[in-house]
C-alpha cells in the first residue's frame, strides 16, 4: 500500500507516523517547504507527545518520508489522503474548502491507475460529491474514488487516538475504495477497533455533529458553573454526580474559559451554516457559539474583577496560553480574547507556557515572556491560571504568593483545592466553586432581605 499524505500539520504528520508505523509507506507532500526542511532534518515542527519517536523510527525503517514535490507521489499512491486546513472562513463563519479543492487541482494531473482520494481533514456534507465533480471534470478518464475518513484524534492524545480509536469511520461509495479503505486499516481492525463504513454524507455530518456535540457539553457545563457560584452549588460535586450516569459521560465535563483550538470553534460555526443553507437550523448548536463566545469575554472581566475591579498599572501573571495543556496549538485559544483586554485596560501582563511560546509570540504581542510559573508571578498582583498544563498543579502555592505583590489567584481551571490556597494566604477566585453558604447567597437575592 502506497499512501500519499497531503499536509503534515497535525493531522497529517500524526496520521503519515501512525500508517507508517503499521508498515505502509507514506509519504508526506508539504507545501511549506521550512516545515518539509525541519522533518528532513529530524524536527517536528509541531509539539506533539511522542510524536519524534514515532517518525524518527519509521523515517529509519524508510517506511516515512517527507517532500515538497507532489508530481512522482501522488502518481505511485493506491491512496491520497487530504490532511490540509479547513479554517473558518473569514467574514461568513462557514469553513473553508479553498486548501482542499487547490489540493484537489494540484493533484489531479498525476492521478494514475485506480486511486482513492479521501478527506481527512473536517469537511462539510457533500465536500466528496463535489470533489469528485471537480476531479472528474480535470481528468475525464481518470480511474478514481473519492471517500470520506474524517479524523477524531486529539492534540495532545493525538498518537494515542490514532492507534486506539472509539471508532474509524469511512464514508464511502465504491466498493474497490472500500476494499482499499479496509485493508488500510486492517491493522486497527486486528486490534478490535471498530472500522464503520457509512455513506460518505453521513461521514461527513458525523465528524461535524460529534464536535458540535462535545462543545456543547463544555458550553452546559460552563452556564451550570455560572449558576452554581449563584446558587452556592460546587460545580465539581454536580459534574462528578451527572457524569457518573452513562447515559451523560463524565468527560467534556469540565468548566473553563471557553472552548478553544483548531476545530470545535471553527466547526461549530460551518456546520450552524451548513445547516442554515439546507433550511434546516441547528438553533441549539448556534446557541453554544453564542455561549462560548460571550465565556471568554465574560472570563477576562471575571480576572479584573477579582483584581479589585481595575487592571489599569497592574501586572498579571497568565500561566498558559495554549488552549489546552500538552499542545503548541493556539488556534482560537480564549488567551488570545483575554489577554488583550487586559492589555486594553492597562494590566502588564507576565506569561508562562510550557510549550506554546513559539506558536504564541506573534499574536500576543507586548507581553513579557517568562520560563517558569514562578518568574511569571514576581511582583505580579494577581495570577491566572488559564491552561491546565499539568506542572502548574505541582506548583507550591505559598512559593507562589511569596513571589507575588498582590495575592489574587484565579483559577479558570479548577486545578488548586480552595482550602490550599487559602492555607497559602492567596485570595482565591475559581470557577463555578461558590464559598457562599447557599443560604447566604439566597439571602442576598432575595427582594425581602
Ligand atoms: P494544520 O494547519 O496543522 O495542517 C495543514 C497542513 O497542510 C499545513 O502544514 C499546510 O501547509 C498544509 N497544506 C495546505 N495545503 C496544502 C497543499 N495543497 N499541499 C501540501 N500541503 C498543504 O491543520 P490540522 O490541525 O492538521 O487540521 C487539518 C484538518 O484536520 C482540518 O480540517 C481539521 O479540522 C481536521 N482535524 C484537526 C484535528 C486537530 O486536532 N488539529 C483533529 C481532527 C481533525
Amino acid at each position: 500500500m502506497n499512501i500519499c499524505m497531503i499536509g503534515a500539520g497535525y493531522v497529517g504528520l500524526v496520521s503519515a507516523a501512525c500508517f507508517s508505523d503499521f508498515g505502509w509507506d507514506v509519504t508526506c507532500v508539504e507545501k511549506d517547504a521550512r516545515k518539509v526542511e525541519q522533518l528532513n532534518a529530524g524536527e517536528i515542527p509541531i509539539y506533539e507527545p511522542r510524536l519524534d519517536v514515532l517518525v524518527e523510527s519509521n523515517v529509519r525503517a524508510g517506511r516515512l518520508h517527507f517532500t515538497t514535490e507532489l508530481a512522482s507521489v501522488a502518481h505511485a499512491a493506491d491512496l491520497i489522503f487530504l490532511a490540509v486546513g479547513t479554517p473558518m472562513r473569514r467574514g461568513d463563519g462557514y469553513a473553508d474548502l479553498s486548501y482542499v479543492y487547490q489540493a484537489v487541482e494540484e493533484i489531479a494531473p498525476h492521478l494514475s491507475g485506480f486511486t482513492v482520494i479521501t478527506t481527512k481533514s473536517t469537511v462539510p456534507v457533500g465536500t466528496s460529491r463535489e470533489i469528485e465533480r471537480r476531479m472528474r471534470h480535470l481528468r475525464p478518464h481518470a480511474d478514481f474514488a473519492v471517500c470520506s475518513n474524517p479524523e477524531f484524534l486529539r492534540e495532545g492524545s493525538a498518537i494515542q487516538d490514532f492507534t486506539h480509536p472509539d471508532r474509524v469511520l469511512v464514508g464511502v461509495d465504491d466498493p474497490r475504495a472500500r476494499e482499499i479503505m479496509d485493508r488500510v486499516y486492517e491493522p486497527l481492525r486486528l486490534r478490535n477497533a471498530p472500522v464503520m463504513f457509512v455513506s460518505r454524507e453521513s461521514a461527513e455530518l458525523a465528524k461535524y455533529a460529534a464536535n458540535a456535540f462535545l462543545a456543547m457539553k463544555i458550553s452546559f457545563i460552563n452556564e451550570i458553573s455560572d449558576l452554581c457560584e449563584e446558587v452556592g452549588a460546587n460545580v465539581q460535586q454536580v459534574a462528578s454526580a451527572i457524569g457518573s450516569d452513562g447515559r451523560i459521560g463524565d468527560k467534556f465535563l469540565h468548566p473553563g474559559p471557553g472552548y478553544g483550538g483548531s476545530c470545535f470553534p471553527k466547526d461549530v460555526s460551518a456546520l450552524a451554516r451548513t445547516a442554515r443553507e439546507a433550511r434546516s437550523p441547528l438553533t441549539l448548536i448556534e446557541q453554544v457559539e453564542k455561549v462560548n463566545n460571550e465565556r471568554k469575554i465574560a472570563m477576562a472581566h471575571k480576572v479584573i474583577r477579582a483584581a479589585g475591579g481595575n487592571v489599569a498599572g497592574k501586572t498579571i501573571a497568565i500561566f498558559g496560553v495554549t488552549f489546552k495543556q500538552n499542545t503548541d496549538d493556539m488556534r482560537d485559544a480564549p488567551s488570545l480574547v483575554i489577554v488583550p483586554m487586559l492589555q486594553e485596560r492597562g494590566a502588564t501582563v507576565r506569561v508562562y507556557d510550557p510549550q506554546g511560546r513559539k506558536q504564541a509570540e506573534p499574536l500576543l504581542p507586548d507581553v513579557v515572556w517568562c520560563g517558569s510559573v514562578l518568574e511569571a508571578a514576581t511582583e505580579a498582583d494577581a495570577a491566572v491560571v488559564l491552561t491546565e498544563w499539568n506542572e502548574f498543579r505541582a506548583v507550591n502555592l505559598s512559593a507562589l504568593g511569596a513571589q507575588m505583590r498582590g495575592n489574587v489567584l484565579v483559577d479558570l481551571r479548577n486545578i488548586y483545592r480552595p482550602e490550599h490556597a487559602r492555607q497559602a494566604g492567596l485570595s482565591y477566585v475559581s470557577i463555578g466553586r461558590s464559598e457562599k453558604a447557599r443560604s447566604a447567597s439566597l439571602a442576598e437575592t432575595s427582594p425581602d432581605s
